[in-house]
């Protein structure tokens, strides 16, 4: 089967045609530079193609994935009727998705419903799904949102203790993000570990991060909140922070509230830590390395309240048996991971340092004796996004 993974942005969209069961890409890229004027990046294994082709809408950008994939040259299907299914992801699905789902116009509407709740990237979302089926029409679409997982969430987790009137009018409560990324560590470690009955805390530390505690493969709780602003410090964003800092500075600065925003997504985080040095943690990493006391403090900062979290999930809990780390930082920050596993050595968590000294692949980094498993597990949120899309599409023949 070959299913065609669309994740489109507000100028760009990525694309991966791979097949779920073997989680084999046959070919990966992305448009960039949509309403502007367009460019394709496409590539086949080692084999890169770059191509200027005007893009004044996300069809003409689906148009050109299309045209690619069928190309004699630099293409890897003879026809579009090969792509079996295409799976979007989308950002958020508020309250009306717990799961993937086969695209409808019901849920095109219910897709629309939520812009208020992510108004920069479900439109855009939208737009992928909308060109798909303009040039697509007989493929079946299915759309992965990036809050579904997490809507096993109990209310002592997801609701925010604000009168209840903004969450029955306005639906304003906790719903989380990456969640397709933490499903597919849910199951992956399910799988390393040989049983589905247990308590996790997955840590998805990238540019983004945040962080889910897992009980029996469902989440219960989860850093990120109605946006992806909330949780452990970011790149860029500041995570959690006291509503009134907003109200000072506004106040201050005579910043309005999205402008005070902006700057707690876009230069905040490590960023503004490290006083403005750098979002990425290898430049910090160096940076910490020569004796700058400010990316000494970002990192120690990130470790910390990393590790907070999962403490605190550890309670919520009950105990925890395994702690995963995945996704940039997760994956490859071999310091970062020491400095969060050093915090918590209270609760019986030991990796062995010779172990952890890997990058990228899925391992088991705790020694024999540790209380919990502490696993590296590189994540694939194409990859679930394909898988379930397959599911459903061939569910519903
Ligand atoms: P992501 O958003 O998941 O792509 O993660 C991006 C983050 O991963 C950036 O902050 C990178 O600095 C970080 N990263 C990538 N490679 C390394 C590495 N070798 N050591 C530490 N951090 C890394």
């Amino acid at each position: 089967m070959n299913v065609l993974v669309i994740n489109a942005g507000s100028s760009s969209l990525k694309y991966q045609l791979m097949n779920p069961e073997t989680g084999d890409v046959s070919a990966k890229g992305l448009c960039e530079r949509i309403y502007i004027d367009g460019r394709l990046t496409h590539k086949v294994g080692d084999k890169k193609v770059e191509k200027d082709i005007p893009m004044p809408t996300h069809a003409e950008a689906i148009q050109a994935v299309l045209g690619i994939l069928v190309d004699p040259v630099d293409g890897v299907i003879k026809s579009v009727d090969e792509i079996d299914a295409v799976g979007h992801r989308v950002l958020h699905g508020g309250m009306e998705f717990s799961d993937s789902c086969i695209i409808d116009d019901e849920v095109i509407a219910a897709i629309e419903k939520c812009i208020p709740l992510g108004p920069l990237h479900n439109p855009a979302n939208l737009m992928g799904i909308r060109a798909c089926q303009a040039v697509m029409p007989k493929t079946p679409q299915v759309a992965v949102f990036d809050t579904a997982f997490h809507m096993t969430m109990p209310p002592k987790a997801y609701r925010y203790a604000i009168p209840t009137e903004y969450y029955k009018n306005d639906d304003i409560r906790r719903y989380g993000f990456h969640g397709t990324s933490h499903k597919y560590i849910a199951r992956r470690a399910a799988a390393l570990v040989g049983k589905t009955d247990f308590k996790m805390v997955n840590c998805h530390l990238g540019n983004g991060s945040s962080m889910s505690a897992i009980k029996d493969g469902k989440c219960v709780d989860t850093t990120m909140g109605l946006s992806p602003l909330a949780g452990v410090p970011m790149g860029t964003r500041s995570g959690d922070i006291d509503a009134c800092v907003v109200q000072f500075i506004c106040n201050k600065y005579n910043m309005s509230v999205d402008e005070c925003l902006n700057m707690l997504n876009k230069k905040s985080g490590v960023l503004g830590l490290s006083d403005g040095l750098s979002s990425d943690f290898r430049d910090l990493e160096a940076g910490a390395e020569q004796g700058n006391e400010a990316c000494k403090l970002a990192l120690e900062k990130f470790y910390y309240e990393v590790a907070k979290y999962v403490g605190a999930y550890a309670a919520a809990l009950n105990g925890i048996d395994v702690l995963t780390f995945t996704a940039g930082v997760g994956e490859n920050g071999i310091t970062t991971r020491q400095a969060v596993c050093d915090y918590l050595g209270f609760m019986g968590v030991k990796i062995d340092p010779e172990k952890n000294k890997i990058r990228g692949k899925e391992t088991l980094i705790s020694t024999p004796d540790s209380k919990v498993q502490v696993w590296i597990i590189p994540t694939n949120e194409e990859l679930m996004i394909a898988q379930d899309t397959a599911e459903l599409v061939n569910a519903a023949k």
